[in-house]
């Protein structure tokens, strides 16, 4: 049997395994539904970036952890011990990843919306450097290190006006974007400007992002032409030349078999000979390249756990096998239909002839997992039902809806499991409440 990810197998009980480990052991002994990652499968991510980017690019180049996609303790401890930076984009994160230890002078604070409060608690956290979106983030920033006495570092967020040709809801470079500046209109270089003009922000250069889930053959080396060709404009008509370039995050994986697998490696060499050719043609010295993985690193490191509560064949019309879990825990399909692959982690050995929908426990008729999933015909109540892939956006995105705790999450380490979040109880749902 050929699987989504390398890290997911099956035992000679005919139990699926992820990480190695029996999944129906590790769902009896820590409950569904539950949050699986494999901390091997991360590691091994971020080194894939961090041999290319050394291979690669100029010294000062780095890869960066896109921290929504997953942002807990463990996974900071994990990003320092590979010497990886991080995106953090709330001060949740900023507070998450200092309590982690992670030295915060290599994280990178992003967001459309800081508020002044957010501005406040980054810069007294010492965070690195600022991706500002636009220009009243800028004074905002240029008021607040003022009063501090000290030069923020800072990218501005451009927008290249790249279609990545994904799902409009992850596509967040074009023009038309709530995020960044345009560099088509000529708002961008009167943005580079004000910011030249600030004495406590050091502009180190532009950041850019074109989305999310990226497949396209040539995303970041359009990308990278759009803006080394704007580093040189820059450099032409203000004098500035910018030292560093963000690329953003985004290159997509494999959820179901059927969907391509990037080459990471190979891309970014890609991304490297465009970066050297596009910088000797214009004339300008290679800055150093920062892209922001988040899905790439996490994602296939995930798996979650769930029982099936009822199967439930309505004669004539489709079937359903709800689990104890759903859109508070995994609110990706319903948000924008993404697939996954499901399987029933007990009955590996059995074929798979139930078409069935595979829908939440929540109050709300668009809590599915999945549609046309393939189960086999024997799947009933108290069954295992595992969702292959789900390590990123998937606890970062958890609610509390229907008050329903979050699910714990259990790290998967060299043989051995560990809780890194715990389950959230009945007393943390009413911890809150006056
Ligand atoms: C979401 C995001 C990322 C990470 O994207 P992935 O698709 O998870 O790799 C990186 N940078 C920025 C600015 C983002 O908003």
């Amino acid at each position: 049997m050929s699987f989504v990810c390398e890290n997911i197998g099956v035992n000679a009980e005919n139990h699926l395994t992820f990480a190695g480990q029996d999944t129906l052991r590790l769902a009896e002994e820590y409950g569904t539904p539950l949050y699986l990652l494999d901390e091997d499968r991360i590691r091994r991510n971020c080194r894939l970036y961090l041999e290319a980017f050394r291979a690669s690019f100029v010294p000062g180049s780095r890869p960066l952890y896109a921290s929504k996609a997953a942002a807990f303790k463990q996974v900071y401890r994990v990003m320092a011990e590979e010497g990886m930076g991080v995106d953090v984009c709330s001060p949740g994160e900023i507070a998450t990843a200092e309590a982690a230890g992670f030295d915060l002078a290599g994280a990178c604070f992003h967001g459309n919306g800081k508020t002044d409060g957010d501005i406040r608690y980054a810069l007294d956290k010492g965070v690195g450097c600022f991706v500002v979106d636009n220009a009243e983030e800028l004074l905002a920033l240029e008021a607040e290190a003022g009063r501090r006495g000290l030069r923020q570092k800072a990218l501005l967020r451009l927008t290249p006006g790249i279609d990545p040709h994904t799902y409009a809801a992850v596509a967040t470079g074009q023009v038309d974007s709530k995020f960044g500046v345009a560099i088509e209109t000529g708002q961008a270089e009167d943005f580079v400007r004000l910011a030249l003009e600030q004495k406590h922000v050091e502009l180190r250069g532009y950041h850019c992002h074109v989305g999310s889930q990226v497949f396209g053959e040539d995303v970041f080396e359009r990308a990278a032409a759009v803006m080394l060709a704007f580093v040189a404009e820059m450099k032409e008509k203000t004098g500035y030349l910018a030292p560093e370039l963000s690329l953003g995050g985004g290159y997509g994986v494999p959820y179901v078999v059927s969907d391509p697998i990037v080459d990471i490696p190979a891309k970014i060499a890609s991304v490297a000979k465009t970066v050297k050719e596009t910088c000797a043609r214009l004339g300008i010295p290679e800055p150093a390249i920062h892209m922001e993985p988040g899905r790439s690193i996490v994602a296939d490191a995930g798996m979650t756990l769930y029982r099936a509560v009822a199967v439930k064949r309505i004669t004539g019309y489709k079937n359903y096998v709800t689990i104890d879990g759903g859109m508070g825990d995994d609110p990706r399909y319903a948000l924008y239909g993404s697939r996954y692959t499901c399987l029933a982690a007990g009955r590996m050995g059995e074929a798979s002839e139930l078409r069935c929908t595979l829908a939440g426990r929540c109050c709300e008729s668009g809590d599915l997992i999945q549609e046309d999933v393939l189960l086999p015909e024997t799947v009933g109540r108290g069954d295992v039902i595992a969702v292959c892939t789900t390590g990123a956006y998937n606890y970062s995105m958890a609610s509390n809806y229907n008050r329903y705790g979050r699910p714990a999450l259990v790290m998967l380490r060299e043989g051995k499991s560990f809780v890194a979040v715990r389950r959230e109880s009945l007393e943390d749902l009413l911890r809150l409440d006056l």
